[in-house]
């Protein structure tokens, strides 16, 4: 089976920058698995279906159909890639994700990218549970003051008025929802390589990265 690199780590540690590159460098494809339950909540929040089991969720979820075509997300023949990173996603997005029917709706999609070819996944359980045979796993973290700083910089780029502040709340609220819940929490997974990305610039890391895997 294809070459897979598996990148967990909470809000803001740098993932989908550091996947992204790591993708291009070894010519491997691009996941990003927040994009697909941010595009589920999106959904399940605009018809207000609560976060909670129960016969709303399951209907909303039998009616809607998430699909990648390269790294744009799309519900049925919407493409949704630039409504899914807004303060709003970002408070309920957790709540969604947390539960059962969601995160199993997703599975097949996710597993289904490492069958075309070389793969670099970034999430919160690409290592313990989507792919748990992955060549390369690494587990990536930051301080959350800095986590918060560099998600603000990304909203108020996009044109979002808040503060360093509410960013920094979010975040912190945002992670302990993923590590607190039952079902595929936040973790390390077995034989992760750990980075603190705190002090180290983009580039930093992806030598630090490209050193680990003899690259
Ligand atoms: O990576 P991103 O911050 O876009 O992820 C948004 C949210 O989606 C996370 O806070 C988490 O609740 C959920 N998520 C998840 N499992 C993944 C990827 C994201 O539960 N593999």
């Amino acid at each position: 089976s294809p070459f897979v690199v598996a990148i967990d780590g909470p809000a803001g540690s740098g993932k989908s920058t550091i996947a992204r590159l790591l993708a291009r460098k070894i010519g491997a494809s691009y996941l990003d698995t927040g994009a697909l339950y941010r595009a589920i909540a999106f959904y399940l929040d605009g018809r207000s279906v609560p976060p909670e089991e129960g016969e709303p969720l399951r209907c909303a979820l039998a009616e809607l159909t998430v699909s990648l075509r390269g790294e744009r997300v799309f519900l049925g023949d919407e493409d949704v890639t630039d409504r899914i990173r807004t303060p709003r996603v970002d408070s309920i997005v957790s709540r969604y994700a947390a539960l059962g029917p969601v995160r199993e709706s997703l599975l097949d999609l996710q597993r289904s990218q490492s069958r075309l070819g070389p793969l670099v996944a970034d999430g919160r359980d690409m290592g313990t549970v989507v792919f748990p045979e992955a060549d390369v796993k690494i587990f990536l973290s930051a301080s959350p003051e800095e986590r918060a700083r560099r998600r603000w910089r990304e909203l108020v780029d996009r044109g979002e008025t808040l503060t360093c502040e509410e960013v920094l709340f979010q975040v912190i609220r945002r992670d302990r929802i993923d590590s607190d819940r039952t079902l595929a929490p936040l973790r390390e997974a077995e034989g992760a390589f750990l980075v603190d990305t705190t002090d180290l610039s983009v580039e930093e890391v992806l030598s630090h990265l490209c050193g680990l895997m003899k690259l």
